[in-house]
């Protein structure tokens, strides 16, 4: 009897809860949304359109005279490319650069111009000439005959400049390049978000490579390139992990804001007794009795075990430290602090920096981890 009375006061305030703090209104149809659900899903990323567009413009700022682009690949790392390339665009953001054509076709209706990183395979030329605005970025002897022979027209060029990644070598001769149409010729830093003697190396060859082989504009700083000095600008930058929040290096600190805010609905709400174990393999002990929320959120999403009992969510201000191993779909918290119900929705700590520290992954893999679960939403 005390047990239905319970479980009756238990849904009635789970009902007037619902109501009460019931989530945000569901994603506006737009070029990004995907196709209309009956149902909600019971995690979503809430996602900060003003503080990707303040973080564009920072960037934009430190970047001096040189124009500021943005790197979009990997679905706007995690974010969702139409969506980013939208807002950035509205912002002035004029030069974007994707991995692939796959990616590139994602966008390719609404963007001004696009760069294919990865240049351009055999696979791709029938592709590659479809839209006026998107064009390879040539890494290979090979990538830049088969862009010649095919017709040619616009193109960048990368060239490495020591980190043996993508590109031409930084000394190849000047023939390599003969016949090309090179709108950008790119390079990219290693190093860019520490302190170290490659920086200026790189720097100082890409001077060398711009100064000998024609292109309409010079392109080497990422995110934390942008902070290590004008002479890093030259004439277009190309950010990626700060506009989403990330932090690359200590200058960013207190200039990138975050964007990327995970939430996750309580499931079930439990008391552990002391003594108790919670989560697989039962990893943490409870020293007392404590108020546990289970969330819908887990591994799958991009959550990962790293988090295991390091992990913070929170229920407005108050921080509910994760309790034992990640599951691949939920996550047990301690709301001891919190006056937390079924239906709630609970704030996943995603500050990159202290999510980083706290999982051991780094800022660019929680981002771009992040699933195919969530609702992205934007406000
Ligand atoms: C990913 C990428 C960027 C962006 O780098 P961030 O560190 O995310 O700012 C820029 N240039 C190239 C060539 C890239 O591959």
């Amino acid at each position: 009897m005390l047990h239905c009375s319970a479980s009756a006061a238990a849904a009635t305030l789970v009902c007037a809860n619902a109501s009460k703090r019931a989530g945000l209104p569901s994603t506006p149809a737009g070029p990004g949304a995907r196709p209309r659900r009956v149902t909600d899903a019971p995690l979503r990323l809430r996602l900060d359109g003003a503080a990707l567009v303040h973080n564009w413009q920072a960037l934009a700022r430190r970047s001096g005279p040189a124009a500021c682009g943005a790197a979009v690949k990997a679905d706007g790392y995690g974010l969702g490319s139409r969506e980013v390339v939208r807002r950035l665009s509205e912002a002035g953001c004029r030069d974007f650069f994707v991995a692939n054509w796959a990616e590139a076709e994602a966008i390719a209706d609404v963007t001004p111009a696009v760069s294919v990183l990865h240049g351009v395979r055999e696979e791709d030329l029938a592709g590659a000439r479809r839209w006026p605005q998107v064009r390879p970025v040539l890494n290979t002897e090979r990538q830049i005959a088969r862009w010649r022979d095919s017709g040619g027209g616009p193109c960048d060029v990368m060239v490495d400049t020591g980190m043996n990644r993508l590109g031409v070598r930084w000394d190849a001769p000047g023939a390599v390049f003969e016949g090309l149409e090179i709108e950008t010729l790119v390079s990219h830093l290693a190093c860019a978000d520490e302190d170290h003697p490659m920086n200026a190396e790189q720097r100082v060859r890409f001077a060398a490579v711009a100064a000998r082989v024609p292109a309409r504009r010079y392109s080497l700083a990422n995110s934390a390139g942008i902070f290590l000095g004008a002479d890093y600008g030259f004439d277009l930058t190309r950010p990626g992990l700060a506009l989403y929040g990330g932090v690359p290096c200590p200058a960013a600190e207190g200039v990138i804001r975050q964007v990327v805010y995970p939430e996750a609905q309580v499931l079930q709400r439990r008391r552990m007794r002391a003594g108790e174990a919670a989560g697989y393999n039962a990893t943490y002990v409870a020293p007392a009795d404590q108020e546990l929320a289970v969330l819908n959120i887990g591994y799958a999403d991009g959550y990962g075990r790293g988090f295991s009992d390091t992990g913070t969510v929170f229920a407005g201000d108050i921080a509910c430290p994760v309790r034992g191993r990640v599951s691949m779909d939920l996550l047990i918290v301690d709301v001891s602090a919190a006056d937390v119900v079924e239906g709630d929705w609970l704030t996943i700590d995603y500050a990159l920096e202290r999510a980083a520290a706290a999982s051991g992954r780094s800022q660019y893999e929680l981002l771009t981890g992040l699933g195919r679960r969530f609702d992205r939403v934007w406000r």
